[in-house]
């Protein structure tokens, strides 16, 4: 017998069960379009040239050891992060009211502000988009939030933002609600709110007292410009909001498996500044102790010099200009091949992924016919196309699509 015996079987995580499926296809011409990692032009994972520089120093450097951190992170990366999200200039910045918590990845910091607003904050409800990223619900339910819903987002006929829908729902959510919205690059539609589609949000988020927890997963992945893709972050400062952001160096870093996030606190004021990060660090106390130093120590060496800043700056460039490439072919291709149906949406719509509007038997078609591998909702990776595969992608989707 087994304490484990009568445990049942939790259910698969879909994209992580995608890439097992396309491991496991013995055809050689396969495309896994559903992970959310960067993928060069031939396809293959991209170790940032200027984290291999930081490294390599870093390797040598005897100067540095393996002592633990602050339980809170590291202090240089807290402080460059924060920078890099809000600019160097924000008022919220000059006033010290802006405190940051190095976390396990984005998810990490969401888990972080979640596990706050429950225990601190007394925060029951949480709203989400819908759709969105497979893991905000989780989170929030696994930190013992009761009430967790999405408001509508995504209108499937018209392609783009349903914001008449999400006004309506988030007008009508209960007091004491967290929102999370995504700060640029939408997962998985690519589809945000316009600014002044922003400005009705946060003056319903004042009015209803909400709290924001911005998600901030892709900065630099919409436009390639970091400054322009934080615009939110700073709006919402310069709306006079109190809020969270949960910032990852995951994909605009490439360091995935590293885990490096960042939970921001902006606050009224400094002394409640100083009290809000004494409970995180109570939180990040009990939950993992104290942060890993490698891809901290990574970010806030680039971050920290004008000469590697600039190089990365131009990294993550290459990268969304190889995305909005990829959008622009590939809208191009569906084109010339006549497919039914508009294909603008490809090259409105920004960040990491596509929403196709691909219908589930589509999908089917996509995976069981051209060993293409994407989520069942139709959300592509569009790094994951290339100019050697495009010709064969486009087709497929012509094929499954008439
Ligand atoms: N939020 C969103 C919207 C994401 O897409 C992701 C990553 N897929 C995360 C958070 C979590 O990022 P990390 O891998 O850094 O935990």
């Amino acid at each position: 017998s087994s304490f484990f015996g009568d445990i049942e079987m939790a259910p698969p995580i879909e994209v992580f069960n995608l890439t097992r499926q396309y491991n496991e296809d013995p055809n050689s011409k396969k495309y896994n379009l559903g992970v959310g990692a960067y993928r060069t032009n031939d396809g293959k994972p991209w170790v940032l040239p200027v984290v291999r520089t930081v490294e390599a120093q870093m390797a040598t450097d005897e100067t540095l050891n393996h002592e633990y951190l602050p339980v809170a992170g590291m202090p240089d990366f807290r402080k460059e992060a924060i920078k890099l999200l809000l600019g160097e200039n924000c008022s919220a910045i000059v006033e010290n009211r802006v405190e940051g918590v190095q976390a396990i990845g984005g998810t990490g910091a969401i888990r972080v502000c979640a596990n706050f607003c429950k225990k601190i904050l007394n925060f029951d409800n949480m709203y989400t988009s819908n759709p969105t990223w497979g893991n905000h619900m989780g989170i929030f339910k696994a930190c013992g939030f009761s009430n967790v819903k999405q408001y509508r987002y995504w209108n499937a006929e018209t392609r783009s933002i349903d914001f008449e829908g999400m006004i309506e729902d988030l007008g009508a959510a209960p007091d004491k609600t967290v929102v999370i919205l995504h700060g640029c690059c939408h997962n998985p539609t690519g589809v945000n709110p316009n600014k002044d589609q922003w400005r009705q949000i946060i003056d319903l988020v004042i009015e209803k007292k909400f709290m924001v927890l911005l998600d901030e997963a892709y900065q630099g992945f919409a436009t390639g410009d970091l400054d322009a893709d934080g615009w939110t972050a700073r709006y919402l400062v310069e709306r006079g909001l109190e809020f969270f952001v949960s910032q990852s160096f995951s994909k605009n870093f490439g360091l995935y498996n590293e885990r490096i996030g960042n939970l921001v606190i902006v606050c009224a004021n400094s002394d409640v500044k100083v009290k809000v990060r004494s409970q995180m660090e109570m939180i990040v106390r009990t939950t993992w102790s104290n942060s890993p130093n490698h891809g901290a120590r990574i970010v806030a060496t680039v971050l920290n010099n004008a000469a590697t800043l600039d190089e990365w700056k131009n990294n993550v460039k290459e990268m969304a200009t190889r995305i909005i490439l990829m959008r622009k072919m590939l809208k191009e291709k569906l084109s010339a091949l006549g497919t039914p149906g508009s294909w603008d949406h490809i090259t409105n719509q920004t960040g990491m992924f596509s929403f196709t509007g691909l219908n589930p038997s589509q999908v089917d078609v996509l995976t069981k016919k051209y060993h293409i591998y994407l989520l069942k909702n139709g959300r592509i990776n569009m790094c994951a196309l290339t100019t050697h595969n495009i010709d064969y992608i486009a087709e497929a989707i012509h094929h499954a699509v008439t």
